[in-house]
């Protein structure tokens, strides 16, 4: 199967959709991130189809990639949206989503966050700590609402991925232990101004196996039963994000398969599913355009020093994470084996080690998968004004994001006056 069927070569060009990425790189400059419309779109549809006739909604993970252009799209597609905060929130509005279709997440909710929420009547806020339903009950009492809270548990399953990107382990910051859980929805009383609707966790992210899912989905499933035992009417079940796409060659399970065992885990139980896909939805629907800007030969290595960095690109050297990086024009020659390197001054600044390709300086490069996590965790560091963003939508190419300038960087900064 072609993980990209949306970015294919063509007379030894690779192209989005119908357009050369050689027109791209030419029109708007590298680096560049190049989404494809169409393979977001039939992603969010392959999710869509595997939840059939059921109650689901589907909260596209804001934070794998908040471009305006992507949110408006989802929304139009019907998605609801998962935030961490309040400047997601703004951007769901501003993208045209549907308030009433948002669950805020996130460990450190503030007070100003938690009032934007509340008086946008998002759906539900996933609250991690009891200190932060104390918070959330203050606040929602001094504007007279009552705030829709699911509780996040944290299931202690191990999701056998990045120890950076694993949330769903006991010794993580993120959730409540269960029986705490239990304990909390049932002092309803304590809190007048919250209504328990929902039961959530997120156990990590890039996860490449079902089971860890199933088993935390078990463990939610069997606190619900407890909670409606106790007459606790909750109306949703919220196994958050995490399924994983393939950069390499790694094994893993399909939309239908993963959406099949997480409503498995409901057996009778009637009530609504939801699931907050980040990566899954957007990671290989985007690629990172850059030019190759040198080739250094030394006594040790090949390198290949492109124009695209770690601070627009972190993956690789935040986690050791692989990108599949493929030539946008095929040569032919002797394959090198080469270190990709961006010109920021850090040995830990590559988009890839040891890759074998045929290269000149001044050639375009694709750096695949870059959809989720790529510009949303890009910074400007070195002074480096952040890439351009374009969607292609057949042969038409958007600019989503114009390149930033250097005096947009230094817009906001001031040298003392005396
Ligand atoms: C990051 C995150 C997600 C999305 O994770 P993916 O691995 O991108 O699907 C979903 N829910 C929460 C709470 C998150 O923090």
């Amino acid at each position: 199967m072609n993980d990209f069927p949306q970015f294919e070569y063509q007379q030894d060009t690779l192209h989005a959709e119908s357009v050369s990425l050689e027109t791209i790189a030419k029109e708007y400059g590298t680096p560049c991130y190049v989404y494809s419309r169409a393979a977001l779109t039939a992603t969010y549809h392959e999710f869509e189809q595997a939840f059939a006739n059921d109650d689901y909604l589907i909260c596209y993970a804001v934070k794998a990639n908040s471009n305006l252009a992507v949110l408006n799209l989802l929304a139009r597609l019907g998605s609801g949206f998962d935030i961490v905060s309040g400047g997601e929130l703004q951007r769901v509005i501003k993208a045209g989503g549907d308030p009433g279709k948002i669950v805020f997440s996130g460990v450190g909710k503030m007070a100003d966050e938690m009032r934007m929420a509340l008086a946008a009547d998002i759906l539900c806020f996933n609250v991690e700590s009891i200190a932060e339903l104390q918070l959330l009950n203050q606040i929602a009492a001094a504007m007279n609402k009552t705030a829709p809270v699911s509780l996040r548990v944290n299931p202690d399953v191990d999701a056998r991925t990045h120890p950076y990107i694993s949330t769903g382990l006991k010794e993580n910051k993120f959730g409540i232990p269960i029986e705490e859980a239990e304990h909390i929805y049932l002092s309803t009383d304590i809190f007048p101004h919250i209504q328990f609707i929902g039961v959530d966790c997120h156990i990590g992210s890039q996860l490449t196996e079902l089971d860890p899912f199933v088993q935390a989905g078990e463990k939610l499933v069997s606190l619900l039963h407890r909670l409606r035992a106790h007459n606790q009417q909750i109306t949703h079940l919220d196994l958050g994000g995490g399924l994983g796409i393939r950069y390499t060659n790694e094994a893993l399970p399909s939309i239908h398969d993963y959406v099949a065992a997480l409503r498995q885990t409901l057996g009778q139980l009637k009530l609504r599913l939801l699931i907050e896909p980040g990566r899954s939805l957007i990671g290989n629907a985007g690629l990172l355009l850059t030019r190759t800007a040198y080739i250094k030969h030394t006594p040790d290595r090949h390198f290949a020093i492109v124009d695209a960095a770690m601070n627009d690109l972190m993956r690789p050297s935040l986690y050791k994470a692989y990108h599949q990086i493929l030539p946008v024009i095929k040569r032919k020659g002797d394959l090198c084996n080469y270190q990709i390197v961006g010109p920021v001054c850090e040995t830990g600044d590559f988009l890839g080690h040891d890759r074998k390709l045929i290269l000149e300086g001044g050639d375009l490069l694709a750096v695949m998968s870059a959809g989720a996590y790529g510009m949303s965790m890009s910074s400007n560091y070195n002074t480096r004004p952040r890439a351009a963003e374009v969607m292609v939508d057949g042969d038409t190419v958007h600019l989503i994001r114009a390149r930033e300038t250097i005096d947009q960087l230094t817009a906001s900064e001031a040298i003392l006056q005396t």
